[in-house]
């Protein structure tokens, strides 16, 4: 990979001071830490239509249309300006190769579930809703991680996502030139045990898709998309510790004859501690690398699982 992943974020989680009333809301972990192995990209759907800071706050609410996104103390209607800017910037993010969108939760604009709606005429809320941009910006673009920091706050959910868009901008930089099926069945190869240690059935059923697709002469590139799409559709439930330990012994399983007894033992241990939650996954990936190294298997099947993300941002250490 040459680039860092660029990501889309929320304005005002960046410490833009873009909200309503004129605050920021800056998530520090992503300002502070993360971003300095990624690109960030502000986006503030509520100033991109014009609307100033501070402004008046907006709301979605239900009426016999559909949804709308609107001013109530000013009856104004932002609904036709708000899915108007949503495509254009939608696609503008997509064209520069966005790999993931970060965004700030409980938003009409930006959040992307248990968003308040309110029914006309009707003072009480129902949290059932997402905002506008984001809910445009999904539909457009399925295949693109998305997240609210919210969730980020979990350092199981944050490796997760962040695995996920470097799963993502993997296969913008090997699809840059253009697809053929050979590129994608080597991509998938490369990834069949990280995909299997987030979901298990994700690697036969992936494979089965792009075997499925050829033969009925799909062309290659609408082959990567639908791919991508499914896989972040795999991919968008957070994984459990006892699929990790599996694959840290696929893993073991690649250079295991070529320990000795007490190796293997304090190995297969340092896993099981893992599994059962007694020491972070930092522990046996470490010594997975370790061993690796001393025999030379730096293969990128095993590396894509080993080092899902950069071990600087300090999250394996915290799961
Ligand atoms: S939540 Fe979205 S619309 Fe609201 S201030 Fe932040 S970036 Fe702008």
């Amino acid at each position: 990979m040459t680039d860092k992943p660029i990501l889309a974020v929320s304005s005002c989680l960046l410490g833009q001071r873009v909200r309503y009333n004129g605050d920021a809301a800056e998530f520090r972990p992503l300002t502070r830490k993360w971003g300095k192995f990624l690109k960030l990209v502000p986006v503030c759907p509520e100033v991109g239509i014009g609307m100033g800071t501070p402004r008046p706050t907006i709301r979605l609410v239900k009426t016999s249309d559909g949804i709308t996104i609107k001013d109530p103390k000013n009856d104004i209607d932002y609904t036709s300006e708000m899915s108007e800017f949503a495509q254009i910037k939608s696609d503008y993010l997509a064209s520069i190769g966005i790999s993931g969108f970060v965004f700030k939760k409980d938003s009409p604009s930006c959040g992307l579930e248990r968003v308040k709606v309110y029914r006309e005429n009707n003072p009480q809320a129902t949290r059932d809703g997402r905002g506008l941009f984001s809910m445009i910006f999904t539909s457009l673009y399925p295949h693109i991680p998305v997240i609210e920091e919210g969730r980020l706050t979990d350092p199981k959910q944050a490796e997760h996502f962040l695995a996920r868009v470097h799963f993502f901008h993997q296969w913008q930089e090997i699809g840059k030139e253009g697809w053929s099926a050979e590129k994608l069945m080597d991509f998938h190869n490369e990834n069949k045990l990280f995909l299997v240690s987030r979901e298990p059935s994700s690697e036969t059923e992936l494979g089965q898709f792009i075997t499925t697709q050829f033969e009925q002469g799909e062309h290659p590139d609408t082959v990567a998309l639908s791919y991508m799409t499914k896989a972040q559709e795999y991919l968008s439930v957070l994984t459990k510790d006892e699929r990790i330990a599996h694959g840290m012994e696929r893993v073991m399983g690649k250079f295991s004859d070529r320990l000795n007894s007490d190796e293997k033992q304090e190995l297969v241990e340092v896993i099981n501690h893992f599994r059962e939650g007694s020491i972070p996954r930092y522990a046996p990936m470490v010594l997975l690398n370790h061993y690796m190294n001393r025999f030379n298997l730096n293969d990128r099947s095993l590396t894509r699982f080993t080092k899902p993300v950069p071990i600087e941002l300090g999250l394996m250490s915290r799961i």
